[in-house]
This record gives structure tokens, C-alpha cells and sequence, in this order.
């Protein structure tokens, strides 16, 4: 009996643990969503404020010229409404004197009156102009809630003169905050840095004392990130939320642009609302889990019966019985959906056994209803679903295993609805098959998906989650539209088998691609990946993804990832590593004659070296001079003359096979070897093929007193470079054999020292 007991206990302790993690998981999910959502207002506005920031600093610079010039006044009233029409949301554009007082704008019946609070006309006076200042949310002078953002005017001296100023009408950003709502409890808002809140939908929020002491925007502030997620209220005594806050602070990476006082975006999601689903499904888990009780119970006093220690326990036991099967035929009432059992028998007609009141909700008809006959549930399923659902019966039937579908049923007082249905069937007398199961109202969750897909519509890329469990099976649970244009797959196909994606990922990528989601499944480590894609439409692309894990249970990780198509960037970046390597030769390789030039010589020079002198090598070098190149030029021209280098060139290249054996163009027409590890004997006998090979070209050289046709003469030096020697004085020696192999007669290798 105690087995029993214990054996209740433990799965109490399992479900409580599943719910555990469902709850953690929803909380993280929607971390997720309300940050991705801050970023997304975060970025329109930043590219708002940038433009207004660069606009008025236009202003600035072309003021002095305006105020002088006798047309400049048009002109700068032109310039005025340009920038007005030209950044959404800002209604009026001017130019203020130190006072305050407006002296021109784009909106002419403000001319004359005082534009600012005494608070931000202190703050322009004492500030660069290369701050934006914020004001606090004010009426503006139009009438309606405003903030004005104005950079201070300064002279060469740097003496104050005045302001340019942009209004924003706090009701123009309405629309992009109300966008990035997904469900009704939502607030998103902006609060000024110093806790005035400027804006906050959805209408009729209560605005008041948005960043006091206390609430998520404090505590955000005191975390000094610019973005954090904080769970706190809105405003003080207000509702437990989870907030996705972010701070516009400096305008984009890398660009130090600091407005002076801190915007604040926040998002926010009621706590208790964002798990009302979840509270729903504790109940019809909690209320499984005393059925099993109940069930147990009666094992308890079977057992009971041959236990003199059960005996006395059975009273007690049949009165908590009693008690739980009281609250038990309660509890159905209270449960979302329906809770039924389902009867197939072998002649084909079905019924509903038992049902919970929850069958009014789900199909609009009472339990008794259905008890001998199922038909008229079957009238409420969809035409368009009837077929598959009926279909996935019959297969559950046929292997006994469980029963799941997503459909809809049309109801005669609240139309078409989804709902979502899990049961598990076993076969009972004469052939018949009995499910056990449970059917809820989706109707709601589809909706705040289609919500995501029609919010994420117009966002270039896809956001996906993805699930790869042990067995290395993968689904994804969640895809936005825009997969489409990245693997050229919908959504419906990747939810129905999330295998397609992989086969689209070009062979050659796909090893790196499935190693690394390994580690980072291991690890549990941000995944990214630049990979090509091969499209049956589009061809070859090349597609940037990104994705962060986390572990939902010990056979499965999760990742929250958005992957776009990066093909455009790549291709230029591509282009520019081409370019580069194009230069880079450039940068060594002589233009005529195509050998290393001398700077790439110098450098190899110094690496061998260096090298021959660790290793305690010989380092041969060998100067090559063309012999009576001047009257080669005189005769044949300038033109030939580079010809004949190109041919030299050629002919020392080829007989240079060793791949650290370098030929350059040391300069005019005379040419360096490079030979590490090559002793005198061996720098001598490579010196003579070049001879031979340049002579061997027979070019007609007909001035030259020595053969008729064009020569070399070589110097050669050898040794082990030595700590107290350079480099250049091997180069010294050659040139100095190059001399003495001139002196001699030319067309000849002389050595030093030989
Ligand atoms: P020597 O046998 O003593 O070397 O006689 P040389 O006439 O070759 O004398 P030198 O080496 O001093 O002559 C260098 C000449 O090479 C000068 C110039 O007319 C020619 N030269 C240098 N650079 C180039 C080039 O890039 N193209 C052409 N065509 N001729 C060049
Ligand atoms: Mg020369
Ligand atoms: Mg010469």
C-alpha cells in the first residue's frame, strides 16, 4: 500500500515540476518578445532622433550665412518647413534668440512667442551645441502634449546665441507604440529621463508618475544597462508587470551623439494576465491528478482489506474518498474545455460516454446530448477539417496511439472557433476503442499568433523557434511569414516537417552548419552562422542566422533565433576581399615584368635572413645585370627594351623552380635571386643556368660588342648570416661581384671572394 502512496507522491512532485518549467518557459518567452519589441521602437525612434539631430545641425552650420545674406530670411524659412515635412512626427521647426523666443519657424504663427520652461532655456545656455536636448513633455504652443528637442547656438567665441528647436507632438508616435502591442494587457510607453513619462498607450493608461521611486523605470536606471527587463509596476500601487525597458541614449553604435537627457522606452506585459492560461491548465492538472488519487484510493482499500493497519485507516481513507469525489464532481465545472471520454465501436457509430458541462463551451451542445450518439458533434467540425480529424481517429484507433488536432468547429451562437484536442484511446470489449481526452478553446492563442505573423509582416527575415530534442528529431513551434523569403519554405511546411530546412542548406555549408547548432546545444552558447542556401526560385543565397538555446527538459533544447538574407552584403563583401587581394599583389608584383618587386624582396630579405641565421643556413644572393641595355634602347627602342625585360624575366623565372627561390625586379634592368640554404658551389651553379637560360633566348642585340645577342652578367655572394652582419652587406658583396663580373668581360657569374 505504501508503494502506492509513494508512488502518487512522486508523480504529484513530477507535475509539479512540469508546471514549474511550462511557467518559466512562458515567463521567458515573453522576456523575449517584449525585448524584441523595446528594440523595435527603439531603432524607429533612433533613426527619428538621428535625423532630427543631424537636420538641426544643418541649420546651424548655414545660419550665420542666411542672417547675413539680404534673401537669406526665404531662404531659411524654406529650409524650415523642408526639415518639418521631411522627419515624421515633427510639427514645427525653429530658430530661437537667447531669450527663448522664437524668431523664425517653419510655422510662422509662432513667431514672437516664448518657446521653452525655464528648466531647458537653463540648460541650453550651459550646454554644447553638440548635445540634443530633450525637454520635459510640455502643452505646446500649438495646444497639445510636446517635446521639443533643440541644440544650443554658439558663436566662434562660443558665446550663447540662441537655439534651433524641433517639436514632436507626442499623439504622432502613438501608431508606432499601439503597433507593437500583441495583447490586450499590454502597455507600451516613453518616459522622459528625468521620470516625466511623455506617452503611453494604450489611451486612457493611467500616465501618472511613470519614474518614481520604485517602479520598473527606477529600477531599470539603478541597472544602468541600456536595456534590461525588470518585473515591477508601471507606476507606484500599480499592477505586477514585466517590463522590457530600453534606454535612447547615444544614437547607434559607434556614434557618440548623446542626447543630454536619456529617453526611456518600456514595454510591458500584466503578470497575472500573461499566465491566465497557464493558471487554466494547473487546474485540469490538478484535478487529473485527485482523479488518480481516487483511483488509487481504491487500490488502497482492496489492499486494505488484508492489513490489519489499512483496516483501521479504511474509515478514514472512504471519508477522504467521499470528500474528493465531492470536490471532484465539482471540479469539472470550473475547467476550461471539456473533459471527456470517446467511444468507437467496430460497426462504425461513436458517442460520448461521459463529458464535462465544458461540451456547451466547446461544440454548443449539452452532455446528454452526445452520451448515445456522437453525430451531432460531428456536424460542428468544419468542412474543411471533418476529413482529417475523422482520418486521425481512425488511425489513432488503428495503432493505439494518441490522439492530437488543431481544428475548428462552427457553433451556432459564437461561429467558428479553433480548438485544440489530446486523447488517449484503448481498446475495450467487442472491438470498440474508448479514448480518454481533453478538448480547449485555442481561439484566442491562434490570434496572437496571426498577430506576431501580421506585426512581423513587414520585417525583413524570419524570427523562429526551434526545438531539437535527443532522438535528434527537430520542430519548430513557432515561424514567422518571412521564411519564406530566406529558405523559400512557408511556415506551414516547416511546422508540418522541419526537416525541409536542412536539405536547402548548400552542401558545403552544412557540416559546419550541424556542428556548430551541436555546440551550441551542448554549451548551450549564442549560435551564429553565415551559411549559403540554395533556392529552388532564387538560386543561391547566402542567409545570416543567429539564435540563442536554452533547455527545456533533459531531451531537448529550444532556441529563439532570426535568420535574413544577407546575399546583396555578402556579394559586395566578396567583391571587396577580391579587390584586396588584387591590391596586395599589386603592392609586391612588378607591373612589367610580373616578378616580386623590390619591396617584397627587401621584406623577404630580412625574413630569410633572420631564418638562415637561426637555423645557422647559408644564404646565397645573386645581383643580374643586362649587358649594354643603354644601346639595346638606343637601337631598338624604349618600347622593345621593356619587351626584352619581360622575356629576361621570364627566362630567370623558369629556371628558378624551388618555391622559397625568389626572382625580383631589383630596379631599370637588373634583377635579384634569393637563395636560402644554398652555399657558394650551389648560388654559383644556379647563377651559370641563368646565364645560359637568358643567353639561350638568342634576342638579337646587335650594338652588343659581347654576343650578338642579349647577355647577363651575375654577381653572387654567399655565407651564413651572422648576428654582427645585415642584410645588406650580402647585398654590397653581390653588387660588388657584378661590378667585377662586368670589368671581366660581361656575359659571366663572378663570386665574392672567389
Ligand atoms: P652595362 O653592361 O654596363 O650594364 O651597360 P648598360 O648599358 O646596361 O648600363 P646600365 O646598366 O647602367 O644601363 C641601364 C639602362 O637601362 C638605362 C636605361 O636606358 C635602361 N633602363 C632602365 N630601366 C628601364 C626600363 O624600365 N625599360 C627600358 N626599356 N630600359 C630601361
Ligand atoms: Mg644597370
Ligand atoms: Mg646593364
Amino acid at each position: 500500500m505504501s508503494w502506492l502512496l509513494l508512488a502518487w507522491l512522486m508523480l504529484g512532485v513530477l507535475l509539479v515540476l512540469m508546471l514549474w518549467q511550462t511557467h518559466r518557459q512562458i515567463e521567458a518567452r515573453e522576456r523575449d518578445v517584449l525585448e524584441q519589441q523595446a528594440q523595435v521602437l527603439r531603432q524607429q525612434m533612433q533613426v527619428d532622433i538621428r535625423m532630427i539631430y543631424l537636420g538641426l545641425g544643418k541649420l546651424m552650420e548655414r545660419l550665420p550665412d542666411w542672417q547675413q545674406r539680404t534673401d537669406g530670411a526665404q531662404e531659411l524659412q524654406w529650409q524650415l518647413q523642408t526639415l518639418e515635412a521631411a522627419v515624421g512626427g515633427v510639427r514645427s521647426v525653429s530658430v530661437l534668440d537667447a531669450d527663448g523666443i522664437v524668431i523664425a519657424s517653419s510655422r510662422s504663427q509662432l513667431v514672437g512667442l516664448r518657446s521653452a520652461t525655464r528648466d531647458d532655456a537653463v540648460r541650453r545656455r550651459s550646454s554644447s551645441s553638440d548635445f540634443l536636448l530633450v525637454s520635459t513633455p510640455i502643452v505646446g504652443a500649438l495646444g497639445r502634449p510636446t517635446v521639443i528637442l533643440s541644440r544650443a547656438l554658439r558663436d566662434a567665441h562660443g558665446a550663447y546665441g540662441g537655439a534651433v528647436a524641433a517639436s514632436i507632438e507626442v499623439d504622432e508616435l502613438r501608431a508606432s507604440f499601439e503597433a507593437v502591442r500583441y495583447a490586450h494587457d499590454m502597455i507600451a510607453s516613453l518616459i522622459h529621463g528625468d521620470g516625466n513619462r511623455v506617452l503611453a498607450v494604450p489611451v486612457g493608461t493611467d500616465e501618472s508618475q511613470m519614474g518614481t521611486a520604485g517602479t520598473a523605470f527606477a529600477q531599470h536606471q539603478e541597472s544602468g544597462k541600456a536595456s534590461s527587463v525588470q518585473l515591477g509596476t508601471m507606476r507606484p500601487g500599480g499592477k505586477q508587470r514585466l517590463v522590457a525597458l530600453s534606454t535612447l541614449s547615444t544614437l547607434g553604435p559607434g556614434d557618440a551623439l548623446p542626447l543630454d537627457r536619456p529617453l526611456v522606452l518600456a514595454v510591458g506585459r500584466d503578470w497575472q494576465a500573461m499566465f491566465a492560461p497557464w493558471r487554466r491548465e494547473l487546474v485540469v492538472v490538478l484535478g487529473a491528478y485527485l482523479l488518480t488519487l481516487l483511483v488509487a484510493g481504491g487500490g488502497m482499500l482492496s489492499a486494505g482489506r488484508r492489513s490489519q493497519l489499512a483496516e483501521r485507516q479504511r474509515a478514514q481513507v472512504q471519508a477522504e474518498a467521499e470528500r474528493l469525489h465531492q470536490m471532484l464532481e465539482r471540479l469539472p465545472e470550473n475547467v476550461p474545455g471539456m473533459i471527456y471520454q470517446y467511444r468507437l465501436d467496430a460497426d462504425g457509430s461513436s458517442r460520448f460516454p461521459y463529458s464535462t458541462e465544458g461540451v456547451r463551451e466547446i461544440y454548443g451542445l449539452a452532455p446528454e446530448a452526445v452520451r448515445e450518439d456522437a453525430s451531432a458533434v460531428l456536424a460542428r467540425l468544419h468542412p474543411r477539417d471533418l476529413d482529417r480529424v475523422l482520418q486521425g481517429i481512425q488511425e489513432s484507433a488503428r495503432t493505439l496511439g494518441v490522439w492530437e488536432d488543431e481544428y475548428r468547429v462552427l457553433l451556432p451562437d459564437r461561429g467558428l472557433r479553433w480548438v485544440h484536442g489530446i486523447a488517449r484511446p484503448q481498446r475495450v470489449e467487442a472491438g470498440g476503442v474508448l479514448w480518454h481526452g481533453y478538448i480547449h478553446d485555442v481561439t484566442e492563442q491562434r490570434q496572437v499568433r496571426e498577430r506576431l505573423d501580421r506585426l512581423l509582416r513587414n520585417v525583413p527575415g524570419a524570427l523562429f523557434q526551434i526545438q531539437l530534442h535527443r532522438d535528434g528529431s527537430k520542430r519548430f513551434p513557432y515561424v514567422s511569414a518571412g521564411v519564406k523569403s530566406v529558405y523559400g519554405l512557408s511556415p506551414q511546411e516547416l511546422y508540418e516537417d522541419a526537416g525541409r530546412l536542412q536539405a536547402r542548406i548548400h552542401p558545403e555549408d552544412l557540416p559546419e552548419w550541424l556542428a556548430s547548432t551541436v555546440v551550441s546545444a551542448r554549451d548551450l552558447s549564442l549560435w551564429e552562422q553565415e551559411f549559403r542556401v540554395r533556392l529552388p526560385e532564387r538560386g543561391e543565397r547566402w542567409i545570416h542566422a543567429i539564435a540563442q538555446p536554452e533547455r527545456i527538459h533533459d531531451d531537448a533544447v529550444q532556441w529563439y533565433g532570426y535568420a535574413y538574407d544577407v546575399t546583396e552584403a555578402k556579394q559586395q563583401q566578396l567583391r571587396l576581399e577580391a579587390t584586396e587581394r588584387q591590391l596586395r599583389e599589386l603592392a609586391y608584383v612588378d607591373g612589367l615584368t610580373g616578378v616580386a618587386n623590390r619591396r617584397h624582396f627587401d621584406e623577404q630579405l630580412q625574413i630569410e635572413w633572420r631564418r638562415c641565421e637561426r637555423s645557422g643556413q647559408p644564404l646565397s644572393l645573386l645581383m643580374i645585370d643586362i649587358d649594354h641595355f643603354k644601346h639595346y634602347n638606343d637601337q631598338y627602342g624604349h618600347q622593345q627594351g621593356d619587351g626584352c625585360l619581360q622575356a629576361v624575366a621570364g627566362a630567370l623565372r623558369t629556371v628558378l623552380g624551388r618555391a622559397h627561390d625568389l626572382v625580383a625586379r631589383y630596379g631599370g634592368e637588373e634583377f635579384v635571386c634569393l637563395l636560402p640554404e644554398v652555399d657558394a658551389a650551389g648560388a654559383l651553379s644556379v647563377a651559370e643556368s641563368l646565364r645560359t637560360a637568358v643567353q639561350a633566348l638568342q634576342l638579337p642585340h646587335a650594338s652588343s660588342p659581347v654576343a650578338g645577342v642579349v647577355t647577363v652578367s651575375i654577381g653572387a655572394a654567399s655565407g651564413v648570416p651572422r648576428e654582427d652582419g645585415k642584410p645588406a652587406d650580402l647585398l654590397a658583396r653581390a653588387d660588388a661581384s657584378l661590378y667585377r663580373a662586368k670589368s671581366e668581360g660581361r656575359n659571366r657569374v663572378a663570386l665574392d671572394g672567389a
